[in-house]
């Protein structure tokens, strides 16, 4: 049964939170996914006991509470919140639901159980919601034609080391890389640095490089200035000398 789009009003002002926060938004799924990319395999969620874990590797674990934020169904485009959902334990989303911040328009969605929404929508949603409950973002686990967005704080070990941060350009843990620099909700590895100062060294790209206002902007300014594309996020020619000149200081 197809599901009832929004009325009007509420999508317009959802695309306008959405339009809003669409920085934040931004980098918390490039660091999201740096981290657990969307092909991931060997992972797993128990909602009853909210934890999560993943693996990569023989040494690299991803352990993280876990919350439900809502399920996106690709078969009818429908977004059902994560405490509605009959066949999930109800501490599967209580925690993060009870973080959550209601003003207007997530009130007023929060009201309706279940909604038609596309899939672009429905990720940025989703992350804006595990942001806003203090999650760093919101994984699209997926369940055949659907995904469940799960709320994630994780916590990586790389074998008997303990802990670690990782670079939200090319998703290598700080123990495989020379120095992680941090930025606003992201980080990036002193190999991404060296590959966009290296890149920007050239000369400017061509003038039909993507540099273009519909592209994700530099994750680490939010400009759309000359930037590389990583795997998971750009970077723009002024953040990296300035991550540079940042890590000289350091070794200096
Ligand atoms: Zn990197
Ligand atoms: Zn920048």
């Amino acid at each position: 049964m197809a599901q009832s789009p929004l009325p009007a009003p509420l999508r317009a002002s959802l695309d306008e939170l959405l339009r809003t926060n669409a920085l934040a938004i931004q980098r918390s799924r490039a660091h999201t996914h740096a981290l657990l990319p969307p092909d991931t395999r060997d992972w797993n969620v128990d909602l009853e006991a909210t934890q999560f874990t993943a693996s990569f590797g023989e040494h690299i674990r991803v352990t993280s509470p876990a919350q439900l934020v809502a399920t996106w169904s690709g078969g009818d485009g429908s977004w059902l919140w994560g405490d509605h959902n009959p066949s999930v334990a109800k501490v599967g989303s209580a925690g993060l639901f009870g973080k959550l911040e209601l003003s207007d328009p997530l009130r007023e969605l929060r009201a309706i159980r279940t909604f038609a929404l596309d899939e672009p929508s429905a990720a940025s949603l989703a992350t804006l919601c595990a942001l806003r409950a203090g999650y760093i973002g919101a994984w699209p686990a997926p369940k055949g034609t659907a995904f469940a967005f799960l709320a994630l704080q994780p916590t990586v070990s790389v074998g008997s080391a303990g802990t670690t941060m990782w670079c939200t350009m090319c998703g290598k843990s700080q123990r495989e890389v020379k120095a992680l620099i941090s930025g606003p909700g992201v980080n990036v590895c002193a190999a991404c640095v060296e590959l966009v100062t290296d890149i920007a060294g050239k000369g400017p790209p061509p003038s039909d490089a993507p540099d273009a206002e519909y592209m994700d902007p530099c994750l680490f300014c939010g400009e759309h200035r000359k930037r590389v594309f990583g795997p998971f996020g750009a970077m723009c020619f002024a953040c990296a000398n300035a991550c540079q000149g940042t890590m000289a200081s350091q070794r200096g």
